[in-house]
């Protein structure tokens, strides 16, 4: 088997979704059913079927390309990642994972392989949380992480429900369809930029990652009094915004402290109300995404979080309100798997390392009905979810060859 990848094409796909976009290049937002997200997934579809791959799409707007295997009714291999974007973000991530699995698969075809197992490509719907406010809404409806009950409750920032969205977007089956059934995925390999430093600091072009670190995803509401920014002094207020800079305070050192550099906590959002010069805050909601590639220390860090809370509720007689967005378990992946990818990069000569995923992927999800691995490509610095996010040309294709390698192995 001669595999090889066209690494030009590879390069001028990526370059041209990346055209698909609500931002001024080279930046790319592409959020979930918005106009450019239904364009780029029209796109992709229409190179997936010049492919010959059979599409199915489910209720949630999870794309299937299926190359069929000789054996049709055997468990596919599975690979893909997403291409929706958050504001603002760069070409790279999720799109490394689908356009490097188009062109492993049409490497795949070009030598001639004949595959037992059929190859699916699987483009996750909303794998960011910019829109629902929780990511891997595909993956979590495939894996049956989440209940179509739950699904429906999803409501945007403009008050749209996902069920009215989804529809807008031509997706109307019922989503109890979406949960795939056992044994549907032999195996599931996705592709990524690693969207951290340590490939590119250790010069090694592969990362094979052996398990992924668990998010949690929580919400806090501060309720205080406000008033005058002039008539109410300062002995009298319950200012919601200054108990708010308390917690966030508490939550980078609850983060801190853990014993350990893998926790990680970030309040990402802040909103204020009113939100007037001369106006005391009364409210505010903060978000708080806090992982850990071990489970009880993030869950000892929440505790230290959930104790300051209740402190500083209690010192500055605010209500501290906290709701759970997710808080899942890390994945590990699959031995076989590993050993699949390991093999294939010394195949071709490739180095590889061993790594944890620190960042939330749909495998994390796919991992609860299916063997999964993720194969890692550097990114330039470290970067990702920023417009100079870069992986090049060459680490690309190596990750889609290792991947195409690694496809047939498990294909059969
Ligand atoms: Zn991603």
């Amino acid at each position: 088997m001669n595999l090889e990848i066209d690494r030009d094409r590879l390069t001028e796909q990526i370059e041209e979704l990346a055209g698909i976009s609500d931002a001024e290049p080279p930046a790319v937002t592409r959020i979930v059913f918005s106009p450019a997200d239904l364009r780029a997934r029209a796109w992709l579809i229409a190179r997936c079927e010049k492919a010959g791959l059979a599409i199915r799409q489910d209720a949630v707007g999870n794309i299937f390309a299926r190359w069929v295997g000789s054996d049709a009714n055997a468990a596919a291999v599975g690979t893909g990642s997403h291409i929706d974007a958050i504001p603002n973000a760069g070409k790279y991530d999720g799109v490394v994972g689908v356009l490097g699995g188009l062109e492993a698969i049409r490497a795949l075809q070009r030598c001639g392989a004949h595959p037992k197992h059929s190859i699916e490509l699987l483009l996750f719907t909303s794998e960011e949380p910019t829109r629902f406010g929780i990511g891997c809404l595909g993956s979590r409806l495939l894996s049956g992480t989440m209940t179509p009950d739950a699904a429906r409750k999803l409501i945007d920032k403009d008050g749209a429900s996902l069920e009215e969205v989804r529809r807008n977007a031509g997706y109307s089956a019922p989503l109890e369809e979406v949960k795939l059934p056992s044994g549907y995925y032999k195996a599931f390999v996705e592709l990524h930029i690693e969207q951290g430093p340590l490939l590119e600091q250790q010069k090694v072009p592969l990362g094979i990652v052996t398990s992924i670190a668990a998010p949690a995803s929580l919400r806090f509401t501060v309720e205080g009094a406000g008033g005058h920014a002039g008539a109410v002094l300062m002995p009298e207020r319950r200012d919601a915004l200054c108990a708010a800079a308390e917690l966030i305070l508490a939550i980078e050192n609850a983060a801190k402290s853990s014993g350990a550099i893998d926790t990680v906590a970030t309040v990402g959002i802040c909103d204020v109300f009113p939100g007037a010069v001369n106006s005391i805050p009364s409210r505010v909601r903060l978000t708080l995404d806090i992982r850990d590639t071990d489970l009880s220390r993030r869950d000892a860090a929440m505790r230290a979080i959930e104790a300051a809370r209740q402190t500083i509720a209690a010192k500055r007689q605010v209500a501290i309100s906290e709701e759970i967005v997710n808080a899942d378990a890390p994945a590990q992946c699959a031995p076989e798997i590993v050993e699949a990818l390991l093999q294939a990069c010394a195949k071709h000569g490739l180095a590889s390392m061993k790594m944890v995923s620190r960042a939330y992927h749909d495998s994390l999800f796919m991992s609860r009905i299916a063997p999964v691995a993720m194969l890692f490509i550097p990114c330039r610095n470290g970067y990702s979810h920023r417009p100079d996010e870069y992986a090049s040309p060459e680490d690309i294709a190596r990750g889609a060859l290792v991947l195409a390698e690694t496809l047939a192995s498990l294909a059969g």
